[in-house]
């Protein structure tokens, strides 16, 4: 049975992490979404609990996917479940570049794999970043953000 465990700060899920997700899924028997904290990134707008609910909504359907949250380093958690491989997504070629860093240390400390699965390209403009930005201008997020999650991630966004 392969495990795998697809890290990220979620903050908030967009479509492009559920396609992530999705297709993941596929891949392995079961799919851990662990929602961690980035230490390199701003404060999250979004607290733990509230995103492993937006991520729980959002992928309620994926039956071998299991939302859960960590705190500390990603391979602590991997290896804490015994999954096989790590999964994260490339965008463009500035995520290649860190995703490259951290498969590097990851695989240093551990040993462990890390899977690369690219954007889908109607989905490779999004991230958390972006969506923050277009709800701070209280325009709809329906292009972006799962429909199950806009209205709570709307509002929550748009003060
Ligand atoms: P982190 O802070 O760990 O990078 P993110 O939530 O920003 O957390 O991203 C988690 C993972 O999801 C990363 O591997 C990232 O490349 C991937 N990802 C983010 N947005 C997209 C997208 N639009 N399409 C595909 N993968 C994405």
């Amino acid at each position: 049975m392969k495990k795998a465990l697809f890290p990220g700060t979620f903050d908030p899920p967009t479509l492009g992490h559920l396609d992530l997700i999705q297709r993941a899924s596929k891949l392995c028997d079961k799919l851990y979404i662990g929602i961690g904290h980035n230490s390199s990134k701003n404060k999250p707008l979004f607290t733990l609990s509230e995103k492993e609910e937006l991520v729980k909504t959002i992928t309620k359907d994926i039956r071998n996917a299991e939302v859960i949250s960590f705190s500390g380093l990603v391979v602590e958690c991997a290896q804490e479940l015994k999954v096989d491989y790590l999964i994260r997504g490339l965008r463009t070629f500035s995520d290649f570049e860190y995703e490259c860093q951290m498969a590097f240390a990851n695989n240093k400390m551990t040993g462990i794999e890390t899977l690369f699965l690219m954007a889908d390209s109607q989905y490779a403009h999004l991230s958390s970043t972006l969506i923050k930005e277009i709800a701070h201008y209280k325009h709809r997020l329906t292009d972006f953000i799962p429909a199950s999650i806009e209205e709570a991630v709307f509002n929550k966004l748009k003060d």
